[in-house]
Protein backbone atom coordinates (compact mmCIF):
# COMPACT_ATOMS: atom_id res chain seq x y z
CA UNK A 1 0.00 0.00 0.00
CA UNK A 2 1.08 3.59 -0.92
CA UNK A 3 2.21 5.74 1.94
CA UNK A 4 -0.10 8.81 0.93
CA UNK A 5 -3.52 5.64 0.72
CA UNK A 6 -1.59 4.75 4.52
CA UNK A 7 -2.05 8.32 5.45
CA UNK A 8 -5.12 9.10 3.63
CA UNK A 9 -7.00 5.85 5.56
CA UNK A 10 -5.54 6.35 8.61
CA UNK A 11 -7.38 10.03 9.20
CA UNK A 12 -10.10 8.66 7.94
CA UNK A 13 -10.27 6.32 11.15
CA UNK A 14 -9.51 9.52 13.14
CA UNK A 15 -11.93 11.20 11.09
CA UNK A 16 -15.11 9.34 12.00
CA UNK A 17 -14.23 9.15 15.83
CA UNK A 18 -14.89 12.73 15.28
CA UNK A 19 -18.01 12.22 13.69
CA UNK A 20 -19.10 9.71 16.95
CA UNK A 21 -18.16 12.46 18.93
CA UNK A 22 -20.04 15.10 16.92
CA UNK A 23 -23.31 12.98 17.53
CA UNK A 24 -22.69 12.70 21.07
CA UNK A 25 -22.60 16.11 21.25
CA UNK A 26 -25.55 17.36 19.31
CA UNK A 27 -27.63 14.21 20.80
CA UNK A 28 -26.96 15.89 24.00
CA UNK A 29 -27.76 19.78 22.92
CA UNK A 30 -31.16 18.81 20.73
CA UNK A 31 -32.10 17.40 24.03
CA UNK A 32 -32.37 13.95 22.80
CA UNK A 33 -30.27 12.44 25.78
CA UNK A 34 -32.15 11.59 28.55
CA UNK A 35 -31.57 14.43 31.10
CA UNK A 36 -30.33 11.80 33.81
CA UNK A 37 -27.68 10.80 31.50
CA UNK A 38 -25.44 13.93 31.89
CA UNK A 39 -22.33 12.47 33.72
CA UNK A 40 -22.77 9.31 31.65
CA UNK A 41 -22.50 11.37 28.37
CA UNK A 42 -19.71 13.53 29.18
CA UNK A 43 -17.94 10.41 29.87
CA UNK A 44 -18.60 8.69 26.65
CA UNK A 45 -17.30 12.32 24.91
CA UNK A 46 -13.88 11.97 26.89
CA UNK A 47 -13.69 8.64 26.50
CA UNK A 48 -13.89 9.43 22.59
CA UNK A 49 -11.86 12.01 23.09
CA UNK A 50 -9.02 10.27 24.20
CA UNK A 51 -8.85 7.11 21.53
CA UNK A 52 -8.78 10.28 19.02
CA UNK A 53 -5.67 11.85 21.13
CA UNK A 54 -3.99 7.82 21.76
CA UNK A 55 -4.14 7.82 17.81
CA UNK A 56 -3.00 11.10 17.00
CA UNK A 57 -0.33 11.35 19.12
CA UNK A 58 1.15 7.40 18.17
CA UNK A 59 4.39 6.54 17.15
CA UNK A 60 2.43 5.38 14.33
CA UNK A 61 0.71 8.58 13.18
CA UNK A 62 4.27 10.03 13.28
CA UNK A 63 6.26 7.55 11.35
CA UNK A 64 3.84 7.39 8.68
CA UNK A 65 3.63 11.26 8.09
CA UNK A 66 7.71 10.96 8.20
CA UNK A 67 7.47 8.48 5.27
CA UNK A 68 4.72 10.38 3.33
CA UNK A 69 7.42 13.93 3.58
CA UNK A 70 9.78 12.09 1.33
CA UNK A 71 7.88 12.61 -1.44
CA UNK A 72 8.26 15.14 -3.63
CA UNK A 73 5.73 15.45 -6.29
CA UNK A 74 2.58 15.13 -4.49
CA UNK A 75 -0.76 16.09 -6.27
CA UNK A 76 -2.92 19.02 -4.80
CA UNK A 77 -5.01 16.54 -2.44
CA UNK A 78 -1.78 14.80 -1.15
CA UNK A 79 -0.63 17.85 -0.53
CA UNK A 80 -2.93 19.15 1.54
CA UNK A 81 -4.13 15.93 3.53
CA UNK A 82 0.07 16.00 4.48
CA UNK A 83 -0.43 19.05 5.69
CA UNK A 84 -3.65 19.04 7.60
CA UNK A 85 -1.96 15.29 9.11
CA UNK A 86 1.27 17.45 10.23
CA UNK A 87 -0.62 20.07 11.51
CA UNK A 88 -3.07 18.24 13.66
CA UNK A 89 -0.27 15.59 14.47
CA UNK A 90 1.54 18.21 15.96
CA UNK A 91 -1.30 20.14 17.79
CA UNK A 92 -1.34 16.82 19.84
CA UNK A 93 2.04 15.98 20.28
CA UNK A 94 3.89 19.85 21.14
CA UNK A 95 0.90 20.31 24.07
CA UNK A 96 2.13 17.75 27.19
CA UNK A 97 -1.07 15.91 28.65
CA UNK A 98 -1.07 17.74 31.75
CA UNK A 99 -1.61 21.00 29.88
CA UNK A 100 -4.60 19.73 27.77
CA UNK A 101 -6.34 18.41 31.06
CA UNK A 102 -5.65 21.85 32.71
CA UNK A 103 -7.14 23.72 30.06
CA UNK A 104 -10.49 21.61 29.80
CA UNK A 105 -10.54 21.95 33.89
CA UNK A 106 -10.62 25.16 34.02
CA UNK A 107 -12.95 25.88 30.73
CA UNK A 108 -15.13 24.00 32.48
CA UNK A 109 -15.38 25.63 35.56
CA UNK A 110 -14.47 29.18 34.03
CA UNK A 111 -17.94 28.25 31.74
CA UNK A 112 -20.09 27.68 34.95
CA UNK A 113 -18.24 31.09 36.59
CA UNK A 114 -18.69 33.11 33.78
CA UNK A 115 -22.42 32.42 33.48
CA UNK A 116 -23.08 33.12 37.02
CA UNK A 117 -20.98 36.59 36.61
CA UNK A 118 -23.04 37.61 33.80
CA UNK A 119 -26.54 36.78 35.56
CA UNK A 120 -25.69 38.71 38.53
CA UNK A 121 -23.38 41.34 36.59
CA UNK A 122 -20.58 40.27 38.96
CA UNK A 123 -17.60 40.70 36.96
CA UNK A 124 -15.30 40.46 39.86
CA UNK A 125 -16.02 36.47 40.24
CA UNK A 126 -14.60 35.73 37.13
CA UNK A 127 -11.48 37.86 37.59
CA UNK A 128 -9.03 34.43 38.75
CA UNK A 129 -10.63 32.14 35.95
CA UNK A 130 -10.41 34.55 33.09
CA UNK A 131 -6.61 35.10 34.15
CA UNK A 132 -5.77 31.30 34.76
CA UNK A 133 -7.46 31.01 31.15
CA UNK A 134 -4.71 33.52 29.41
CA UNK A 135 -1.79 32.55 31.68
CA UNK A 136 -2.77 28.82 30.37
CA UNK A 137 -3.66 29.96 26.24
CA UNK A 138 -0.20 32.10 26.57
CA UNK A 139 1.45 28.33 27.73
CA UNK A 140 -0.47 26.68 24.85
CA UNK A 141 0.75 29.48 22.11
CA UNK A 142 4.11 29.38 23.70
CA UNK A 143 4.13 25.59 22.92
CA UNK A 144 2.97 25.32 19.64
CA UNK A 145 5.30 28.31 18.57
CA UNK A 146 3.62 28.27 15.14
CA UNK A 147 4.09 31.98 14.40
CA UNK A 148 7.09 34.34 16.43
CA UNK A 149 3.91 35.66 18.43
CA UNK A 150 1.53 34.35 21.18
CA UNK A 151 -1.61 36.34 20.03
CA UNK A 152 -0.90 34.88 15.80
CA UNK A 153 -0.65 31.36 17.53
CA UNK A 154 -3.70 31.14 18.69
CA UNK A 155 -5.26 33.16 15.51
CA UNK A 156 -4.16 30.21 13.29
CA UNK A 157 -6.24 27.93 15.37
CA UNK A 158 -9.32 28.84 13.73
CA UNK A 159 -7.94 30.54 10.56
CA UNK A 160 -4.86 28.60 9.73
CA UNK A 161 -2.16 30.85 7.83
CA UNK A 162 -3.46 34.34 9.39
CA UNK A 163 -1.64 36.24 11.59
CA UNK A 164 -1.68 39.36 14.26
CA UNK A 165 -0.20 41.69 12.27
CA UNK A 166 -1.98 40.49 8.91
CA UNK A 167 -5.28 41.12 10.22
CA UNK A 168 -4.84 44.15 11.99
CA UNK A 169 -3.06 45.70 8.61
CA UNK A 170 -6.59 44.54 6.89
CA UNK A 171 -8.82 45.83 9.68
CA UNK A 172 -7.36 48.95 10.68
CA UNK A 173 -8.15 50.83 7.14
CA UNK A 174 -11.59 49.71 7.12
CA UNK A 175 -12.35 50.41 10.99
CA UNK A 176 -12.42 54.57 10.68
CA UNK A 177 -14.74 54.47 7.60
CA UNK A 178 -16.64 52.22 9.21
CA UNK A 179 -17.63 54.30 12.54
CA UNK A 180 -17.76 57.58 9.74
CA UNK A 181 -20.40 55.34 7.73
CA UNK A 182 -22.68 54.47 11.30
CA UNK A 183 -22.71 57.63 12.23
CA UNK A 184 -24.01 58.60 8.52
CA UNK A 185 -26.85 56.26 8.50
CA UNK A 186 -27.80 57.52 11.94
CA UNK A 187 -27.84 61.12 10.78
CA UNK A 188 -30.26 59.85 7.91
CA UNK A 189 -32.63 61.70 6.90
CA UNK A 190 -34.89 58.63 6.04
CA UNK A 191 -34.39 56.01 8.93
CA UNK A 192 -36.35 52.59 8.52
CA UNK A 193 -38.45 51.29 11.72
CA UNK A 194 -38.18 47.77 12.94
CA UNK A 195 -40.74 48.42 15.21
CA UNK A 196 -42.75 45.41 13.65
CA UNK A 197 -40.24 43.34 15.56
CA UNK A 198 -41.80 44.06 18.68
CA UNK A 199 -44.79 41.91 18.17
CA UNK A 200 -44.74 38.45 19.19
CA UNK A 201 -44.38 35.92 15.89
CA UNK A 202 -46.32 32.56 16.89
CA UNK A 203 -42.53 30.36 17.18
CA UNK A 204 -44.15 26.85 15.65
CA UNK A 205 -44.97 28.77 12.61
CA UNK A 206 -41.96 30.70 12.50
CA UNK A 207 -40.31 26.90 12.85
CA UNK A 208 -42.66 25.90 9.99
CA UNK A 209 -41.32 28.44 8.01
CA UNK A 210 -37.78 28.01 8.31
CA UNK A 211 -38.42 24.56 6.84
CA UNK A 212 -39.65 26.09 4.40
CA UNK A 213 -36.84 28.07 3.65
CA UNK A 214 -34.45 25.30 4.09
CA UNK A 215 -36.04 23.45 1.30
CA UNK A 216 -36.02 26.13 -1.42
CA UNK A 217 -32.24 27.18 -0.83
CA UNK A 218 -31.29 23.86 -1.29
CA UNK A 219 -30.44 22.31 1.97
CA UNK A 220 -30.56 18.54 1.50
CA UNK A 221 -32.96 16.91 4.04
CA UNK A 222 -31.26 13.67 3.18
CA UNK A 223 -28.09 14.65 4.12
CA UNK A 224 -28.98 16.23 7.11
CA UNK A 225 -31.94 17.61 9.51
CA UNK A 226 -33.03 20.70 11.28
CA UNK A 227 -33.66 21.11 15.44
CA UNK A 228 -33.95 23.54 17.85
CA UNK A 229 -31.61 24.12 19.95
CA UNK A 230 -30.88 26.54 22.95
CA UNK A 231 -28.12 28.62 20.70
CA UNK A 232 -28.10 27.52 16.83
CA UNK A 233 -25.36 25.16 14.84
CA UNK A 234 -23.99 23.56 12.29
CA UNK A 235 -22.17 20.12 12.74
CA UNK A 236 -21.32 17.47 10.65
CA UNK A 237 -21.81 13.93 11.71
CA UNK A 238 -20.54 12.56 8.77
CA UNK A 239 -19.77 13.43 5.22
CA UNK A 240 -23.13 13.19 3.96
CA UNK A 241 -24.96 14.06 7.40
CA UNK A 242 -24.97 17.61 8.23
CA UNK A 243 -27.54 18.85 10.48
CA UNK A 244 -28.49 22.55 11.65
CA UNK A 245 -30.04 23.71 14.37
CA UNK A 246 -32.56 26.70 15.45
CA UNK A 247 -34.75 28.77 18.00
CA UNK A 248 -37.56 30.34 18.36
CA UNK A 249 -37.12 32.39 21.62
CA UNK A 250 -35.58 35.23 20.58
CA UNK A 251 -37.51 38.33 18.89
CA UNK A 252 -38.53 37.68 14.23
CA UNK A 253 -36.82 37.56 12.20
CA UNK A 254 -33.89 36.17 14.28
CA UNK A 255 -35.29 32.44 13.86
CA UNK A 256 -35.29 33.11 10.07
CA UNK A 257 -31.88 34.80 9.52
CA UNK A 258 -30.56 32.67 11.92
CA UNK A 259 -31.69 29.18 9.91
CA UNK A 260 -30.63 30.98 6.36
CA UNK A 261 -27.07 31.22 8.72
CA UNK A 262 -26.58 27.79 9.67
CA UNK A 263 -27.63 26.60 5.99
CA UNK A 264 -24.80 28.18 4.96
CA UNK A 265 -22.84 26.45 6.71
CA UNK A 266 -23.91 23.57 5.94
CA UNK A 267 -24.53 24.16 2.30
CA UNK A 268 -20.52 24.15 2.53
CA UNK A 269 -20.23 21.29 3.98
CA UNK A 270 -22.75 19.21 1.65
CA UNK A 271 -20.61 20.67 -1.16
CA UNK A 272 -17.06 18.83 -0.70
CA UNK A 273 -16.66 16.50 -3.73
CA UNK A 274 -16.78 12.94 -2.66
CA UNK A 275 -13.41 12.26 -3.53
CA UNK A 276 -12.95 14.11 -0.13
CA UNK A 277 -15.65 12.42 1.79
CA UNK A 278 -14.52 10.93 4.98
CA UNK A 279 -10.93 12.83 4.82
CA UNK A 280 -9.05 14.83 7.05
CA UNK A 281 -9.76 17.40 4.25
CA UNK A 282 -13.46 16.93 4.31
CA UNK A 283 -14.09 20.04 5.94
CA UNK A 284 -14.47 23.87 5.61
CA UNK A 285 -11.05 25.66 5.28
CA UNK A 286 -10.78 27.60 7.95
CA UNK A 287 -13.76 29.99 10.20
CA UNK A 288 -13.52 32.85 8.08
CA UNK A 289 -14.10 30.97 5.07
CA UNK A 290 -16.98 29.59 7.03
CA UNK A 291 -18.25 32.46 8.15
CA UNK A 292 -18.40 34.22 4.69
CA UNK A 293 -20.85 31.41 3.53
CA UNK A 294 -23.18 31.72 6.00
CA UNK A 295 -23.13 35.48 5.69
CA UNK A 296 -23.57 35.24 2.24
CA UNK A 297 -26.81 33.42 2.40
CA UNK A 298 -27.84 35.45 5.41
CA UNK A 299 -26.77 39.10 5.17
CA UNK A 300 -26.43 39.25 0.88
CA UNK A 301 -29.69 37.26 -0.35
CA UNK A 302 -31.64 36.80 3.16
CA UNK A 303 -31.68 40.43 3.36
CA UNK A 304 -32.18 41.65 -0.02
CA UNK A 305 -35.04 43.47 -1.94
CA UNK A 306 -35.15 40.34 -4.12
CA UNK A 307 -35.69 37.81 -1.66
CA UNK A 308 -37.95 39.60 0.08
CA UNK A 309 -39.89 40.15 -3.12
CA UNK A 310 -40.35 36.10 -3.35
CA UNK A 311 -40.95 35.29 0.17
CA UNK A 312 -42.86 38.71 1.54
CA UNK A 313 -46.24 37.33 0.56
CA UNK A 314 -45.58 33.91 1.91
CA UNK A 315 -44.54 35.85 5.33
CA UNK A 316 -47.92 37.53 5.03
CA UNK A 317 -49.88 34.21 5.07
CA UNK A 318 -48.24 32.86 7.96
CA UNK A 319 -48.80 35.75 9.98
CA UNK A 320 -51.53 37.91 8.71
CA UNK A 321 -51.85 39.20 12.18
CA UNK A 322 -49.05 41.32 11.81
CA UNK A 323 -47.94 41.82 8.24
CA UNK A 324 -51.34 41.66 6.29
CA UNK A 325 -51.42 45.62 5.93
CA UNK A 326 -47.92 45.92 5.88
CA UNK A 327 -45.92 46.84 3.37
CA UNK A 328 -43.39 44.59 1.92
CA UNK A 329 -41.00 47.72 1.52
CA UNK A 330 -41.23 48.63 5.00
CA UNK A 331 -40.75 45.00 5.91
CA UNK A 332 -37.20 44.96 3.70
CA UNK A 333 -36.32 48.34 5.30
CA UNK A 334 -36.91 46.82 9.22
CA UNK A 335 -34.58 43.88 8.27
CA UNK A 336 -32.23 46.34 7.13
CA UNK A 337 -32.25 48.55 10.41
CA UNK A 338 -28.81 49.60 11.20
CA UNK A 339 -27.88 51.42 14.67
CA UNK A 340 -25.45 51.08 17.37
CA UNK A 341 -26.03 48.06 20.15
CA UNK A 342 -24.41 46.59 23.02
CA UNK A 343 -24.43 42.69 22.06
CA UNK A 344 -22.71 41.35 19.03
CA UNK A 345 -24.84 38.45 18.34
CA UNK A 346 -27.77 40.77 17.75
CA UNK A 347 -25.53 43.64 15.47
CA UNK A 348 -26.85 44.34 11.78
CA UNK A 349 -24.00 43.82 9.31
CA UNK A 350 -22.51 47.70 9.74
CA UNK A 351 -22.12 47.84 12.92
CA UNK A 352 -20.83 44.09 13.54
CA UNK A 353 -17.17 44.64 12.23
CA UNK A 354 -16.84 47.09 14.86
CA UNK A 355 -18.26 44.97 17.79
CA UNK A 356 -15.27 42.52 16.59
CA UNK A 357 -12.04 45.23 16.18
CA UNK A 358 -12.83 46.00 20.03
CA UNK A 359 -12.45 41.75 20.33
CA UNK A 360 -9.27 41.92 18.55
CA UNK A 361 -7.54 44.67 19.76
CA UNK A 362 -8.45 43.76 23.42
CA UNK A 363 -7.37 40.46 23.18
CA UNK A 364 -4.10 41.19 21.79
CA UNK A 365 -3.37 43.37 24.67
CA UNK A 366 -4.44 40.59 27.02
CA UNK A 367 -2.27 37.67 25.93
CA UNK A 368 0.79 39.90 25.72
CA UNK A 369 -0.07 41.55 29.48
CA UNK A 370 -0.41 45.19 28.12
CA UNK A 371 -3.30 45.48 29.91
CA UNK A 372 -4.95 43.81 32.96
CA UNK A 373 -7.38 41.77 33.28
CA UNK A 374 -8.84 43.84 36.16
CA UNK A 375 -8.93 46.95 33.74
CA UNK A 376 -11.03 45.11 31.41
CA UNK A 377 -14.37 46.41 32.44
CA UNK A 378 -13.62 50.07 31.97
CA UNK A 379 -11.22 49.52 28.92
CA UNK A 380 -14.05 47.69 27.17
CA UNK A 381 -16.61 50.79 27.82
CA UNK A 382 -14.31 53.59 26.83
CA UNK A 383 -12.88 51.90 23.70
CA UNK A 384 -16.75 50.56 23.04
CA UNK A 385 -17.98 54.40 22.86
CA UNK A 386 -14.92 55.16 20.66
CA UNK A 387 -16.04 52.88 18.18
CA UNK A 388 -19.90 52.99 18.53
CA UNK A 389 -20.71 56.37 20.84
CA UNK A 390 -22.53 54.64 23.39
CA UNK A 391 -21.10 52.90 26.57
CA UNK A 392 -22.77 49.64 27.97
CA UNK A 393 -24.58 50.29 31.47
CA UNK A 394 -23.68 47.22 32.62
CA UNK A 395 -20.78 44.66 32.55
CA UNK A 396 -23.44 42.08 31.57
CA UNK A 397 -24.23 44.32 28.19
CA UNK A 398 -20.68 44.60 27.61
CA UNK A 399 -17.32 42.77 28.70
CA UNK A 400 -19.10 39.55 29.84
CA UNK A 401 -21.89 38.95 26.86
CA UNK A 402 -19.83 35.84 25.46
CA UNK A 403 -18.71 32.74 25.66
CA UNK A 404 -15.34 32.78 24.14
CA UNK A 405 -13.22 33.68 26.73
CA UNK A 406 -14.76 31.64 29.15
CA UNK A 407 -14.07 28.86 26.82
CA UNK A 408 -10.85 29.68 26.19
CA UNK A 409 -11.50 31.15 22.71
CA UNK A 410 -9.23 33.37 22.60
CA UNK A 411 -7.95 34.44 18.44
CA UNK A 412 -11.45 32.48 17.95
CA UNK A 413 -13.17 36.45 17.34
CA UNK A 414 -11.34 38.25 14.05
CA UNK A 415 -12.60 35.07 12.35
CA UNK A 416 -16.57 36.43 12.45
CA UNK A 417 -15.12 39.73 10.96
CA UNK A 418 -12.81 38.20 7.99
CA UNK A 419 -15.90 36.14 6.97
CA UNK A 420 -17.83 39.43 6.21
CA UNK A 421 -14.61 40.56 4.17
CA UNK A 422 -14.50 37.57 2.44
CA UNK A 423 -18.31 37.43 1.34
CA UNK A 424 -18.05 41.08 0.12
CA UNK A 425 -15.06 40.00 -2.18
CA UNK A 426 -16.83 36.52 -2.92
CA UNK A 427 -19.64 38.22 -4.05
CA UNK A 428 -18.42 40.86 -6.03
CA UNK A 429 -16.93 38.57 -8.58
CA UNK A 430 -19.99 36.43 -8.42
CA UNK A 431 -22.00 39.42 -9.79
CA UNK A 432 -19.62 40.10 -12.39
CA UNK A 433 -20.07 36.91 -14.09
CA UNK A 434 -23.51 36.56 -13.34
CA UNK A 435 -25.11 40.17 -12.74
CA UNK A 436 -28.76 39.02 -13.23
CA UNK A 437 -28.30 36.93 -10.12
CA UNK A 438 -30.96 39.22 -7.96
CA UNK A 439 -33.20 38.98 -10.59
CA UNK A 440 -33.31 34.48 -9.68
CA UNK A 441 -34.20 35.40 -5.72
CA UNK A 442 -37.58 37.28 -7.16
CA UNK A 443 -38.50 34.13 -8.72
CA UNK A 444 -37.56 31.83 -5.69
CA UNK A 445 -34.59 30.34 -7.74
CA UNK A 446 -31.60 30.23 -5.64
CA UNK A 447 -29.59 27.54 -7.04
CA UNK A 448 -27.79 29.31 -10.10
CA UNK A 449 -25.32 30.52 -6.97
CA UNK A 450 -25.10 27.61 -5.29
CA UNK A 451 -23.57 25.71 -8.18
CA UNK A 452 -21.56 28.68 -8.20
CA UNK A 453 -20.04 28.60 -4.97
CA UNK A 454 -19.87 24.73 -4.90
CA UNK A 455 -17.52 24.79 -7.83
CA UNK A 456 -15.45 27.37 -6.58
CA UNK A 457 -15.30 26.95 -2.96
CA UNK A 458 -17.51 24.08 -1.39
CA UNK A 459 -16.10 20.95 -3.70
CA UNK A 460 -12.40 21.50 -2.65
CA UNK A 461 -12.89 21.30 1.13
CA UNK A 462 -9.75 22.23 3.15
CA UNK A 463 -7.66 21.81 0.45
CA UNK A 464 -6.49 25.18 -0.25
CA UNK A 465 -6.05 27.64 2.32
CA UNK A 466 -7.76 30.58 2.80
CA UNK A 467 -6.27 33.34 1.49
CA UNK A 468 -5.02 30.54 -1.84
CA UNK A 469 -8.85 30.19 -2.35
CA UNK A 470 -9.69 33.91 -2.18
CA UNK A 471 -6.61 34.55 -4.75
CA UNK A 472 -8.24 31.51 -6.71
CA UNK A 473 -11.59 32.60 -6.83
CA UNK A 474 -10.87 36.53 -6.96
CA UNK A 475 -8.05 36.73 -8.37
CA UNK A 476 -6.28 38.79 -5.56
CA UNK A 477 -5.73 39.23 -2.19
CA UNK A 478 -8.33 39.78 0.48
CA UNK A 479 -9.22 43.54 0.23
CA UNK A 480 -11.44 45.02 2.58
CA UNK A 481 -12.85 47.73 0.20
CA UNK A 482 -15.26 45.32 -1.28
CA UNK A 483 -17.25 45.52 1.72
CA UNK A 484 -17.14 48.72 2.51
CA UNK A 485 -18.68 49.68 -1.54
CA UNK A 486 -21.13 46.76 -0.78
CA UNK A 487 -21.99 48.52 2.35
CA UNK A 488 -22.61 51.93 0.58
CA UNK A 489 -24.19 50.73 -2.65
CA UNK A 490 -26.64 48.71 -0.33
CA UNK A 491 -27.41 51.46 2.72
CA UNK A 492 -27.55 54.70 0.88
CA UNK A 493 -30.66 53.93 -0.97
CA UNK A 494 -32.27 52.34 2.03
CA UNK A 495 -31.33 55.60 4.34
CA UNK A 496 -32.19 58.15 1.73
CA UNK A 497 -28.77 59.52 0.88
ZN1 LIG B 1 -21.63 31.23 11.69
Amino acid sequence: MSVMKELRDYFSEIMRLNYILALLGWDHQVNMMGYKNIEGRSEQMALITKLIHTRLVSEKTGKIIKQAEKFQDLNDIDRAMLREAKRAYDQETKLPEALVVEIQKTAALAQQTWQNARRNNDFKSFIPLLEKTLELQREKAAKLETHPDLYSTLIDLYEPGATYDWIANIFNPIKPKLINFVKTLDSAPNKPNNAIFDKKFDPDKQYELSYEILKKLNYDFESGRQDRSTHPFTTSLGSLDVRITTRTTEPFPACITGTIHECGHALYEMGIVKELHDTILCTGTSMGIHESQSRMWENIVGRSKEFWIYWYPTFQKYFPEHLKDYPLEDFHRAVNYVHPSFIRVEADEVTYGLHIILRFEIEKDLIDGNIGVNELPEIWNSRFEELLGIVPPNDALGVLQDTHWGSGYIGYFPTYFLGNLYCAQIYDRVLKKMPHLPEDYKKGEFSNLLNYLREEIHQYGSIYRANDLIKRVTDEDLNPDYFMEYLEKKYKPIYGL
